[in-house]
């Protein structure tokens, strides 16, 4: 499961940071996850919460902030928020885009106890 893998690499990169800080509990993480990421937030949570057991991540809440995904038209030059993979420019109609976020997944933020 694609969630599953990112779930445990978050966690990962999370309780590093934490050992860094010298903390044994993490109670919240925001991540930033891109809409064009692919990524389901649900099916992340539910990752994480599998993944967060017998860690210091476990019971840490994940805040999860969705971004709009934005792309560029190579023909015009327009920025436009995208839903789903591709689209065509709204000004021009050129399927020549770029999308140029959305697709990000972030740690935003760790809050250590
Ligand atoms: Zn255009």
């Amino acid at each position: 499961m694609h969630e599953m893998s990112i779930a445990m690499s978050i966690i990962e990169a999370v309780v590093e940071k934490a050992s860094q800080e010298n903390s044994r509990k993490v109670s919240e993480i925001e991540l930033q996850v891109g809409k064009a990421s692919g990524i389901l937030t649900e099916s992340l949570t539910f990752c994480f919460s599998a993944a967060a057991k017998n860690t210091i991540v476990d019971g840490a809440r994940l805040e999860i902030r969705e971004t709009e995904s934005l792309g560029t038209c190579e023909d015009c030059g327009n920025s436009f928020p995208v839903e789903g993979f591709f689209a065509a420019c709204p000004s021009c109609g050129s399927y020549k885009t770029d999308l140029v976020s959305g697709r990000e997944l972030l740690i935003k933020s760790i809050t250590l106890e």
